[in-house]
């Protein structure tokens, strides 16, 4: 029996090799993993919603425009400097914003030729997720703002100060409910279905896997959205609630992970009443609170035998993996897109390719030349003696071809640089190199994937090895 073709974009890639036949139990983070939202949407009602409040406190943000190309996961908001940079995986910064304005080579150059960004500095702060997007957003327009003296009250407010002041009008909109509200009266236009992830789940049930729902959102949103997404493509009688042994909701990741906060029973379904709980979690039930080691307890099972799968590069994989040492999978749902702009840009990539070629032979030949003339100069033996004027013509002659050369792959290069944003290109590389979200990926996520339905394609049976990496040396 042939299994069906997976489009490239649906895999699951594999840094550290994981055998689905050893995981015991699976947990699932809900929004963004389980749930998909169509990210223009939400991301704009959060900015709506975090604009008015803003307003009301009197910051000058009247003309504030959310756009979704503004911002992409992987960013790092230097809130020091009122940047926004992008990093490659060593950390250093290959294009940076100062609110929405592009640095000059130069100004980039001065703030941080001398810099290496490291996320556990409090002065960065990570956009792990989708949800980061509007708050990334308000902040750099209002950089600008407080540039152009817009902003009289908070003149000598600093520009971490002002990302305090933002995420907290940011956390404001996701707690208080309007928000939240407005998704459930109108889901239709907020979450994007996928009628093969329950399908995914119902397999890995059959197939002895314990299941488990982790997620922050509280109760009553994560009745009615995963009712939403789930119950319709279910077997008759069946709800999302069959497909979970376990349904912690208000998790608090990532102190689930790291602490061991209190956990609470959920006496009422109706009003989402809660009760503390007392002796531990049971399978079958619904709780809120509580921490992984209660969760390992009731499964009696070890870190290795867990797989998490979420979207949160911190909060869903680094501590789950750093602290527990559960296994992990990222949902990173732009790789889709990310891999289809590769893909049709590997003509133009190969042309580059090529290009660099020649040009790398021509450089070694000048470097030759250069160091015959050393020799030659400074009375050495060399391979073979040239005269002054042909060393001359030659390297006049390579350096016409190296230019000709450069203004071919520049334009292609520039090209490149410019897939999936036009600002900040590639969610998994920086130029050549791998993007410091690639590399946040590769040390906290087992597996990636771009969505959970790519598991039924994998079936709850796959042995999924990682690759043998490149290196350098390589030929
Ligand atoms: P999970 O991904 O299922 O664990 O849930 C994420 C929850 O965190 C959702 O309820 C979001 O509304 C909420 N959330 C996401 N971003 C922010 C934020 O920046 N501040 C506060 N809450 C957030
Ligand atoms: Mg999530």
């Amino acid at each position: 029996m042939t299994p069906p073709l997976t489009p490239p974009w649906r895999g699951l890639f594999c840094n550290r090799t994981l055998n689905l036949r050893a995981i015991k139990a699976i947990g699932y983070d809900m929004d963004y993993t389980l749930v998909h939202y169509d990210v223009k949407r939400w991301e704009q009602r959060v900015f709506d919603y975090t604009k008015e409040r803003l307003l009301n406190e009197g910051w000058p943000v009247a003309d504030a425009q959310f756009e979704r190309t503004q911002m992409m996961r992987g960013l790092i908001v230097d809130t020091a400097q009122g940047n926004i940079v992008k990093a490659n995986r060593f950390g250093y910064v290959k294009v940076a914003d100062h609110g929405t304005r592009p640095l000059s080579f130069e100004e980039q150059r001065r703030i941080y030729a001398r810099t290496i960004i490291d996320l556990e500095d409090k002065r960065y702060v990570f956009l792990n997720t989708l949800f980061g997007l509007s708050t990334a957003s308000l902040y750099a327009q209002l950089v600008d703002a407080i540039d152009r003296g817009e902003c009289p009250k908070n003149a000598h407010l600093g520009y971490a100060e002002l990302f305090r002041c933002v995420q907290q009008q940011v956390d404001e909109t996701h707690m208080e409910g309007l928000l939240k509200a407005e998704v459930v009266a109108h889901p239709e236009q907020f979450v994007v279905l996928d009628p093969d992830t329950p399908k995914a789940l119902l397999d890995q049930r059959a197939a002895g896997k314990k299941l488990l729902l982790i997620t922050n959102s509280e109760w009553g949103y994560t009745r009615d959205i995963m009712s939403y997404s789930f119950d319709r493509y279910l077997p008759a009688g069946q709800t999302w609630r069959d497909l979970f042994d376990l349904i912690i909701v208000g998790s608090r990741k990532p102190n689930f992970f790291t602490e061991r906060p209190p956990l609470f029973d959920l006496a009422d379904e109706t009003e989402g009443l809660l009760r503390p709980n007392i002796g531990g979690l049971t399978l079958g039930k619904i709780y809120f609170g509580g921490c992984a080691a209660q969760v390992e307890a009731c499964l009696g099972l070890d870190g290795e035998e867990i797989l998490y799968v979420g979207d949160h590069i911190f909060g869903d994989v680094h501590v789950s993996k750093s602290v527990r040492r559960w296994r992990t999978c990222v949902i990173l749902r732009e790789l889709e897109d990310e891999i289809r702009a590769v893909e049709a840009f590997r003509p133009q990539q190969e042309k580059l390719d090529q290009l660099m070629a020649q040009k790398e032979a021509i450089e070694r030949e000048q470097a030759w030349l250069r160091l015959q003339e050393q020799r030659q100069r400074v009375g050495l033996p060399v391979d073979e003696p040239i005269s002054n004027r042909e060393m001359q013509r030659r390297f006049q002659e390579m350096r016409e071809a190296i230019e000709r050369l450069d203004a071919e792959a520049s334009l292609i290069a520039e090209q490149g640089s410019q897939l999936l944003n036009a600002r900040f290109g590639l969610l998994m590389r920086t130029g050549n190199d791998k993007s410091h979200m690639a590399r946040q990926v590769e040390r906290h996520a087992d597996i990636y994937t771009s969505r959970v339905s790519n598991f039924e394609f994998a079936t709850p049976y796959a042995y999924i090895r990682s690759i043998r990496g490149s290196l350098p040396h390589d030929r």
